[in-house]
């Protein structure tokens, strides 16, 4: 009898394990950056369901944020002081779903979210950059934003424009000077259709090296983001190399709570 509630114990602990439920918190000082890319249902059989958050998932963690005590800020409100459990949500490429299912509920909650947008977005499959066998074409037919969309979301103070490349390049393998072209010339391109500052920028595919650092700054940004796991601590030491939390299509509530919590899951 006892044995086997022993056992049942030692189930469990290797069950959640998998959660790292340890990992000691991090001090809610520091602001947690989450990374998300489509807010849509999972296609079937589809290779990047976990970009896509179902939406009745997205509002449960954003109604849980509100409920919780966490105030939202835009990346460029880093640069000043922030109450503690400040959360920043960011949105990779620029997915027409971040309009229809996002913006409604971000809305609702007053939260407020920074848009990483693509200048050349239509037509390009940019998985086949990172990989050359990732030639599905699954993410080139994903509808994406056209820029009168996203002028009104920006339009409404929920969203800040943040820049992601010209054509969502692989910046270390890119030859100059269109890596400078991808860097200074997206940053100028999005400035000029929505005639408004962008303060930050994000990594495509989270893949960069020192001189992309180098080019990041000379081009203007304040703040660039990557998809290194983790929240760094403020003062930021390096401010164009900032974690993110990965926010999975494949994670319920829980698992969402303690990323927050310390950053990551492994
Ligand atoms: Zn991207």
């Amino acid at each position: 009898m006892i044995y086997a509630f022993l056992i049942d114990i030692l189930v469990l602990l290797i069950w959640s394990s998998q959660y790292q439920w340890w990992r000691r918190t991090i001090s809610y000082q520091h602001p947690r950056i989450l990374m998300y890319h489509m807010v849509s249902q999972h296609r079937p059989g589809a290779k990047f369901n976990k970009l896509r958050v179902p939406p009745e998932q997205f509002e449960r963690q954003i109604a849980y944020l509100a409920e919780n005590g966490w105030t939202f800020a835009h990346m460029s409100e880093l640069a000043k002081p922030l109450p503690e459990k400040t959360v920043v949500l960011t949105f990779d490429d620029g997915y027409r779903d971040n309009l229809i299912h996002a913006t409604p509920v971000l809305e609702r909650y007053k939260a407020k979210a920074t848009l990483y947008l693509v200048v050349d977005r239509f037509e390009r499959d940019w998985s086949t950059a990172k990989k050359a066998h990732h030639d599905s074409g699954e993410l080139m037919q994903e509808p994406k934003l056209s820029d009168d969309e996203v002028k009104g979301m920006l339009a409404s103070q929920v969203w800040e424009l943040g820049a992601h490349t010209l054509t969502h390049a692989n910046l270390p393998v890119t030859a100059e000077p269109k890596r400078t072209q991808e860097i200074s010339g997206g940053r100028e391109a999005l400035q000029q259709s929505f005639d408004q500052d962008v303060p930050s920028f994000a990594y495509p595919f989270g893949i960069y090296n020192a001189e992309d650092v180098r080019l990041t700054e000379q081009a203007g940004f304040d703040f660039a983001v990557t998809t290194q796991e983790g929240i760094d601590p403020l003062p930021y030491a390096k401010p164009l190399e900032l974690k993110r939390i990965k926010i999975s299509g494949k994670e319920g509530l829980w698992s969402f709570k303690l990323r927050l919590r310390t950053g990551r899951r492994k």
